[in-house]
């Protein structure tokens, strides 16, 4: 199985792409790891990216496009993680996989609203201690705002505040809305309710790809 994975930072996606590579065993890839990856190797592509690097600049798209092209001829089945973020990325993603004759089965979209991502965030809460985290609503403090193990007074990181998580949100939208389309319109778009607790989620990605992998 070829997959790719999105949604909104905090919906989960790192977290159920795991559990699906295990459960289904499959290699789980973010671009952070391909480059890694190359780098350590030291092939050629590895070699320019370390360099541009090492200059303390971004690897560009294309040298990206072609790091995750390199990748994914050494395997077969694979969960991408964190690309493509760009419509130019799903395309060239598009004709790699075509000559590689490595298509992509299916991008899962774990869905939550900018509501709900807000609400799970904003109520997080931090020990600058120990680095406990707690939330609000789901994982309370046993005493008001303090920390369990070490009695510190939680605090909200700065990542964490409504304004912040709002405006990453809202580039996440931008960003991701175009790719999304992209895929629903080749019809590969799988939607999971990500507002569901992780446990259903994960239910219901598993079965939506255990009936698909029958196909
Ligand atoms: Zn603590």
């Amino acid at each position: 199985m070829r997959l790719l994975f999105f949604g909104p930072p905090g919906a989960g996606k790192g977290t159920q792409a795991k559990k699906v590579a295990q459960e289904f065993q499959i290699v789980h890839i973010s671009t952070g790891d391909i480059l890694r990856d190359a780098v350590s190797k030291g092939t050629e592509l590895g070699k320019m990216a370390k360099a541009i690097m090492d200059r303390g600049e971004l690897v560009s798209d294309e040298i990206m496009n072609s790091l995750v092209k390199e990748k994914l001829e050494e395997l077969d089945s694979f969960i991408l993680d964190g690309y493509p973020r760009t419509l130019d990325q799903a395309k060239f993603l598009d004709q790699a996989t075509k000559e590689l004759q490595k298509e992509i089965d299916a991008a899962v979209l774990i869905d939550v609203s900018e509501e709900e991502i807000v609400k799970r965030i904003s109520n997080r809460r931090v020990c600058p201690n120990c680095g406990k985290v707690y939330n609000l609503i789901t994982l309370q403090p046993k005493e008001d705002e303090k920390c369990d193990v070490c009695g510190t007074k939680l605090i909200q990181r700065d990542d964490d505040k409504e304004e912040v998580v709002r405006e990453r949100y809202k580039v996440y939208k931008k960003n991701t809305e175009p790719v999304i389309e992209y895929y629903r319109k080749n019809n590969k778009i799988i939607t999971i309710d990500g507002a569901q607790n992780v446990e259903d989620v994960t239910k219901e990605l598993f079965n939506i790809l255990r009936s698909f992998n029958k196909q």
